[in-house]
């Protein structure tokens, strides 16, 4: 196993409009990053939509009742929530603080509010990267959202009117803007990204702190036995 990566507790977020493709390209990097010794959990969220076909409870979202979702609002449950494309969507703390605590990395699939609110905290933000996908054109983001047959000509209409103000927002607190035209370069992008903020990470640089300490004390008793 590689010294270069430790469960450092990080915080991975990545965001951008319906149909850039984030999922997809979230399960990707998970795939190929677990290999090289890094292991992303992905936070699975509550919202009040309803599941679509396919989707697990538990897996894919908590799907839960608007009174449900206003409860755990009102006693400070979430590390934060949204209203998205007129449902509420949501990341609870115990989906996340523990296993960040226990140096677990986490990777969180929100809009630009979540994001947002993640960046204002300074003690998260310190420790996570916010990356924004975005889709090569307006028409193809229209198209993927078609193909995908997940949603009603009412919704896809929501979710290309949201898109515009999605896509404003990557500039104002985002690290990384990766262009989703070509699923392979970036699927590259956003693991270079994730494995650039794990190299500077305070653990990391600990580390290596250390090993340059073991590499002067090998080299000191080397001096001293006469080598
Ligand atoms: P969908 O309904 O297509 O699953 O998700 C719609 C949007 O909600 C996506 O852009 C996704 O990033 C966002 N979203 C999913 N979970 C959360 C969450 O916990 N918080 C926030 N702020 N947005 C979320």
């Amino acid at each position: 196993m590689s010294s270069n990566f430790h469960s450092d507790g990080t915080l991975f977020i990545v965001s951008g409009p319906s149909g850039a493709g984030k999922t997809t390209l979230i399960q990707r990097v998970r795939e190929q990053l677990e290999p090289i010794g890094i292991s992303l959990y992905f936070s699975v969220s509550h919202t009040t939509r309803k599941p679509r076909g396919g989707e697990v409870e538990g897996k894919s979202y908590y799907f839960v009742s608007p009174d449900c979702f206003e409860g755990m609002v009102a006693r400070g449950e979430f590390l934060e929530w949204a209203h998205v494309h007129e449902q509420r969507y949501g990341t609870s703390k115990a989906e996340v603080v523990a296993r960040l605590d226990r140096g677990e990395d986490v990777v969180l699939d929100i809009d630009y509010q979540g994001a947002r609110q993640i960046a204002e905290d300074p003690r998260l933000n310190e420790r996570s990267l916010n990356v924004f996908i975005f889709p090569p054109s307006f028409d193809v983001l229209e198209q993927r959202l078609r193909e995908r047959r997940l949603n009603t000509e009412e919704e896809i209409r929501t979710r290309l009117g949201k898109a515009i103000a999605e896509i404003d927002a990557y500039k104002d607190f985002y690290r990384y803007v990766i262009i989703n035209d070509d699923l392979n370069v970036a699927t590259e992008c956003l693991k270079g990204a994730i494995i650039a903020k794990k190299l500077q990470t305070k653990t990391a640089l600990e580390a290596i702190s250390a090993m340059a300490e073991r590499f002067k004390e090998e080299q000191n008793g080397r001096i001293a036995r006469g080598h």
